[in-house]
């Protein structure tokens, strides 16, 4: 997830897992009344032109609104949708796995972990039953008794879920949501998986339980070396939990760095919104936008999103070419591989502080004289 001429980050050196290449997923809207016998079909652009890595032993936070296309690109990631188009690599080969055995040895290596444990458990089984079925499906359930008694203690002690004998018998119900959300996680562990997609695995949680399942989660990146996708709006959590940040704006990415500096230094206007947003904000980032700087207004259809940058009709920035003219990304050259995709960087040189005028600086205007 490099653009040319970017500074390579420390997290470059460390190996390739995963990686999303141009990943992109249209959704056919259903015809109704009159369209039927229309030849046009629509499609919900759920998410377009999507380039991300995933890393061994990094946290990738991929931040965003309702609706950003954010968990779409996990179950792209993880095969449960087709792509419309774009690549996914595992270990830098293409894959494409619908079923059967290709999509089971896909599934071994990179693993979801989803947002509700309590959908995710069947609530008719046991704790030992849903994870003996992980453990057999992936062929680590051992030979004998023992080996799955000593796999499955094995399981939920890593999920610091002590004595295992207490939890081993218990029903869904009978456990709490943070409880319910480390038996998902320990089922997921049950593939020994190389990577782990983690959809808004908190957010469902109490407050005072969250941090205890991030720790836990920073905790097996470290100790398994697992590259992690952690899917969240909360931003703040971003810095707290992740190596890197990717930020998405109605089905595209619009600013990725180093957790650091995207929160302490937001480039893109809408980090900037989702910042000031935040609970608390003087918790990740120096700078507070004004009212009239942090921009308004909801996020466009998908069926017919803005042309040009899609954040234009909401950004405070905005300018002639935001219309029409789709931003790349560009290099801010602030942080390990910050970049932004807005034209208020198409020179290459300004960032948000170091000009004094971008969408971070402190009086909020932006670097060109296209206002609207
Ligand atoms: Fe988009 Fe233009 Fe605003 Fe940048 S300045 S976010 S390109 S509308």
């Amino acid at each position: 997830m490099t653009a040319s001429g970017m500074k390579a980050s420390a997290s470059e050196t460390t190996e390739v897992v995963l990686e999303a290449d141009g990943l992109t997923k249209h959704f056919p809207v259903r015809k109704r009344g009159r369209e039927v016998f229309s030849k046009v079909s629509r499609v919900v652009r759920a998410v377009d032109d999507v380039s991300l890595t995933l890393r061994r032993g990094r946290v990738t936070a991929l931040v965003g609104e309702s609706g950003s296309g954010k968990s779409t690109v996990a179950r792209l990631l993880a095969q449960l949708y087709d792509r419309t188009a774009g690549d996914i690599k595992l270990h830098g080969e293409s894959v494409s796995v619908k079923s059967g055995k290709r999509f089971r040895a896909y599934s071994r290596r990179v693993q979801m972990i989803f947002q509700d444990p309590f959908a995710s458990l069947n609530p008719v089984h046991t704790v030992r039953y849903h994870l003996t079925r992980a453990l057999k499906i992936h062929d680590r359930a051992g030979k004998t008794k023992e080996d799955l008694e000593k796999a499955l203690e094995a399981l939920l002690t890593r999920v610091q879920l002590t004595p295992p004998e207490r939890y081993i018998d218990k029903f869904p119900h009978e456990l709490s949501g943070g409880q319910r959300q480390r038996v998902a996680i320990a089922r997921a562990l049950g593939a020994d998986p190389e990577a782990l997609l983690a959809d808004e695995p908190v957010s469902m949680l109490d407050v005072s339980i969250r941090l205890g399942v991030l720790n836990l989660l920073r905790d097996l990146k470290e100790r398994l070396n697992l590259a992690i996708l952690y899917i969240t709006h909360d931003i703040a959590s971003a810095r707290y939990f992740a190596d890197e940040t990717i930020v998405m704006y109605a089905g595209r990415i619009v600013e990725g760095g180093d957790s650091e500096t995207v929160t302490q230094r937001p480039a893109h206007p809408y980090t900037q919104l989702l910042i000031d947003s935040a609970p608390d904000p003087d918790q990740i980032a120096a700078h507070s936008a004004s009212e009239k700087d942090r921009g308004t207004g909801e996020p466009p259809s998908l069926i017919n999103p803005p042309a040009g940058c899609r954040f234009h009709p909401r950004c405070p920035h905005v300018m002639d070419r935001c219309r029409t003219e789709l931003p790349p990304r560009f290099e801010i050259g602030d942080g390990p591989g910050h970049f932004a995709a807005c034209w208020l960087y198409a020179d290459g040189q300004a960032t948000s502080e170091s000009s004094g005028t971008g969408p971070g600086s402190s009086d909020g205007r932006a670097r060109s004289g296209e206002h609207a």
